[in-house]
């Protein structure tokens, strides 16, 4: 019989995502006339911008006709795009197109970047924190088992608590590889400046490399907050970048998202023999992906046009207008409210007495109101829940009155 990878088996009970949908798909079928709003998953609602769709229109027209097909693209990504992307997100710091590597999606991104690094790295993530980056770690053996509270042996765990802002200290000890992801889910705090600067310097200091996810940068409100890594000094010598057009473009359904590796990034064979992680990185595209779909390019390169940004803009202030209504109906109830200022997500402090999946119940079962139970980002996330800003305005209107009947 064929062996099979024995590190799935170390997973707890799933990720996260399919557990809320086993909750709601049992309650709704329990109770069809429910009339259930969702704000669990962070998935986009409002529609795709109308230039995307005109792109993608073009591309598929040209795909249509002999003489303007197009077949196997490059696998880092077309011209057009990676210029449009150095040009427009990365202006002013030293970023080319050459260290652009499109993709179709930053959860591939963050997961398949582990295939490049070898076993015995120390990791570091934070806590509470996306799952997919402890996930990921656990199926390629980087991981022990988890003990009771879901935390994997072998991994170093940040806690972002109030008291640091969500925010990590710098660890006392050397870890080779660190997650961090500003604006945070699902804390939607946001780094400053000398936040990440002190992480930077951590990382230079240790030849450490830090995998920074960036998707959520389009919803910075604050213009003293980094939108990139690159923008702190020293980064480009340990720092890779992960961004998505899912957030702000609207691509969760559509797919297309990048990595930023600089040249100057390396690590170390066994043999203490440096390797450029760009170098590793582009063979490993070359070999196990063919490229994101050309219409997909095409509209992701539309976002970078002036009407582009015009619409990229009024999405994402429609989204930060239903953060701020959420926030402030949560903070009506005298609950402790972070998050939905630089970012789409709200991250609250259940009420008295509650852990975050007897509130994720209540809010379900009591409300019709989908939400996210913190403990599903980590052990540090106990005792909180969150809320996302991905929803009609009518929707979140609808779930602040509920909130304030419920509580
Ligand atoms: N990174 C973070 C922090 C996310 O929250 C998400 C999606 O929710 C992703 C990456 C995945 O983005 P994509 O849709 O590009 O796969």
């Amino acid at each position: 019989m064929a062996r099979i990878n024995d590190n799935f088996l170390k997973l707890k009970a799933g990720y996260l995502f399919p557990e809320i949908g086993r909750r709601v798909a049992a309650y709704a079928e329990a109770n069809p006339d429910a009339n259930l709003i969702r704000c669990g998953i962070g998935d986009v609602t409002e529609a795709l911008p109308n230039v995307v769709r005109e792109a993608m229109h073009k591309a598929v027209d040209e795909l249509g006709c002999r003489d303007t097909f197009r077949g196997y693209g490059p696998e880092q990504g077309y011209d057009f795009l990676r210029n449009a992307i150095a040009e427009n997100a990365f202006a002013g710091l030293d970023i080319s197109a050459n260290d652009i590597f499109v993709s179709d999606g930053s959860k591939c991104d963050t997961g398949n970047i582990l295939d490049i690094f070898g076993p015995g790295n120390t990791i570091a993530i934070t806590d509470p924190v996306y799952p997919v980056y402890v996930d990921t770690n656990v199926m390629i053996g980087n991981t022990g088992d988890a003990d009771e509270a879901g935390r994997y042996e072998g991994l170093v765990y940040l806690p972002c608590t109030a008291e640091n802002n969500f925010v990590p200290a710098i660890p006392e000890e050397k870890v080779d590889i660190v997650y961090l992801c500003y604006p945070n889910n699902p804390t939607g705090a946001a780094a400053t400046r000398e936040q990440l600067q002190a992480w930077v310097d951590y990382a230079l200091k240790n030849d450490a490399i830090i995998l920074y996810d960036a998707a959520y940068e389009s919803f910075i409100q604050d213009p003293e907050v980094p939108k990139s890594i690159y923008e702190i000094e020293g980064a480009k010598q340990c720092a890779l970048e992960f961004r998505s057009f899912s957030k702000n473009g609207g691509f969760t359904g559509v797919r297309c998202g990048y990595i930023v590796i600089p040249d100057t990034v390396f690590g170390t064979t066994e043999s203490d023999e440096k390797i450029s992680i760009k170098q590793l990185w582009s063979r490993r595209t070359s070999t196990k992906f063919n490229g994101a779909s050309y219409p997909v390019q095409r509209g992701a390169e539309a976002i970078f046009s002036e009407a582009g940004k015009a619409e990229v803009a009024a999405l994402v202030e429609h989204y930060m207008a239903n953060a701020k209504l959420l926030r402030e109906a949560c903070t009506e109830l005298g609950l402790k409210v972070f998050g939905g200022e630089n970012a789409p997500y709200v991250w609250v402090a259940c009420p008295e007495g509650l852990t975050s999946w007897d509130m994720f119940d209540k809010m379900l079962e009591e409300a019709n109101v989908v939400i996210t139970p913190g403990s599903g980002f980590g052990a540090a996330g106990e005792g909180y829940f969150r809320i996302s800003a991905f929803n009609s305005r009518e929707n979140v209107e609808e779930v602040c009155t509920r909130l304030k009947a419920l509580l």
